[in-house]
């Protein structure tokens, strides 16, 4: 890349090899599912998460509202995080184009959601009531500091749903981040969902695309919804085959990533203008803020970051998030951190 751009992960750029590899894909119509690119992509994920079958969606946001929409009618109810990405992120596309509630209780520091709000949430079955039908859950929680939540945790959630007939969909943008940080094999780590999406395109640098898993039945209602919705794609190979080097190959290397992010974090928190907590630094994300007395604010700081080629979002006045990936090398890092150092002192 041709900057230092720790805004997000969503700003990688397709390895040459995946370059070569959409180059060369096999191709067909996978509206009539006979594109073998995009069919070997969908097993292949379905296989990696324990599920029996996939759907490759144009996005994140696309595989959690096919998701939502495939199980729950207008009026239904979802319980999920009041700081889930479906909920504040996708521009309330549940509500506005399934007519389903959402009903939020908190996210915690630590990303999971309290099991006693979970369960206060489920509706009795009340003629005056929305139906509860499906819990959602995100690993990792974006907004906390991109914490991964753990398998016990999301066993136990998946052991609550099931005792009230609802299943459970996890968003997992970030899902093999979060397997890499608690080192566990990522099928035992959503073994308790019903439904899985995650991202081909964030730390592992595909251009575009997501992968929804589920049951194989599940899969075939979800088919109708994207269709629906006009995600149906022509020869999509194109895309797939870099999303299957992003699922083979790019998904073990993400401990470099969380690498790097501790490498920012240890040298910002020397600087004694930064403020910000290291133990909440355990995958690919860096949350930090400009103490008060520090005379500029963050997005003034991050403005004269650009001239170092150094990006990095602003969050409020005085918050920063950089975000490492595939195109932060540790010598960028170092880099970054003389930039801000520099602007600082
Ligand atoms: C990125 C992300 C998504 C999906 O985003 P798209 O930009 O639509 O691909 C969903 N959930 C979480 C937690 C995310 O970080």
């Amino acid at each position: 890349m041709d900057r230092i751009d720790l805004r997000s992960d969503t700003v990688t750029w397709p390895t040459p090899e995946m370059r070569r590899a959409m180059a060369e894909a096999a191709v067909g119509d996978d509206v009539f599912g006979e594109d073998p690119t995009v069919n070997a992509l969908q097993d292949a994920a379905a296989r990696r998460l324990g599920k029996e079958a996939g759907l490759f969606v144009a996005s994140g946001t696309m595989g959690n509202l096919v998701a939502v929409l495939a199980r729950c009618g207008r009026g239904d109810e979802v319980i999920l995080g009041d700081r889930a990405h479906t909920f504040v992120y996708e521009a309330g596309g549940i509500a506005a184009l399934g007519g389903v509630h959402p009903h939020t209780v908190p996210v915690l520091p630590d990303g999971t959601l309290p099991l006693e709000a979970i369960k206060a949430a489920i509706r009795p079955d009340n003629v005056h009531m929305p139906a509860t039908r499906l819990i959602a859950l995100e690993n990792t929680q974006g907004t906390v500091g991109g914490i991964p939540i753990s398998k016990a945790y999301t066993d136990e959630v998946g052991r609550l749903a099931r005792a009230h007939g609802l299943a459970l969909h996890m968003d997992g943008a970030r899902i093999f981040n979060a397997a890499t940080a608690l080192n566990v094999d990522v099928a035992d780590l959503v073994a308790a969902a019903d439904s899985v999406t995650f991202c081909l395109s964030k730390g592992l640098c595909a251009p575009v695309g997501s992968v929804l898993v589920g049951s194989r039945d599940f899969i075939a209602r979800a088919h109708r919804v994207r269709k629906q919705l006009g995600g149906g794609m022509r020869q999509a190979g194109t895309l797939a085959a870099a999303g299957l080097i992003a699922l083979d190959r790019m998904t073990l290397r993400l401990a470099e990533d969380h690498a790097n992010a501790r490498r920012l974090a240890e040298g910002l928190a020397v600087l004694p203008q930064i403020e910000i907590a290291l133990d909440r630094v355990q995958t690919n994300m860096v949350f930090f803020a400009l103490r008060p007395e520090v005379p500029v604010s963050a997005p003034q700081l991050a403005e004269r970051l650009r001239r170092h080629h150094v990006w990095i979002m602003d969050m409020g006045e005085r918050g920063f998030r950089a975000v490492t990936h595939y195109w932060i090398r540790p010598q960028d890092v170092d880099r970054a951190l003389s930039a801000i150092a520099e602007e600082l002192s």
